[in-house]
């Protein structure tokens, strides 16, 4: 099982801030923001690179959501970023699929 599974599972204690069906969101144990949780399928898709035509859907789902998620959290008015990490230079360290929601001070744009 991937960590993200364990705590869908309720295996590892993580500060769930949203739930549906097939996916869910958590505070990432090491913010790089005021807000910065995690929206996570239950199911574990192998990263972006790793999800399939049938994972359409679902991640379709996911980020229909996320503006919902950012007005639960207090950044929709001041904005928020989602961001997907894939592979070594852009620092991707869970192989289980995830967006980043990232909120509550100005994000610097280019990313470092
Ligand atoms: P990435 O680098 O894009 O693969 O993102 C993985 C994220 O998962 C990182 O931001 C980590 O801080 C976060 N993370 C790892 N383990 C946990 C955990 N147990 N609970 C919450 N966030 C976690």
């Amino acid at each position: 099982m991937t960590i993200f599974e364990k705590i869908a599972a309720r295996e590892i204690p993580a500060d769930i801030v949203y739930e549906e069906e097939d996916f869910f969101a958590f505070k990432d144990i090491t913010p790089q923001a005021p807000v910065h949780v995690l929206i996570v399928p239950k199911r574990a898709i192998p990263g972006i690179s790793g999800s399939q035509p049938g994972d359409a859907e679902l991640l379709g789902k996911m980020l229909v959501a996320t503006p919902k998620i950012a007005r639960q959290l207090g950044v929709f008015e001041g904005g928020y970023r989602l961001v997907i990490n894939h592979g070594k230079d852009a620092g991707e360290t869970v192989p289980h699929l995830h967006i980043h929601l990232l909120g509550g001070r100005a994000l610097g744009w280019p990313p470092g």
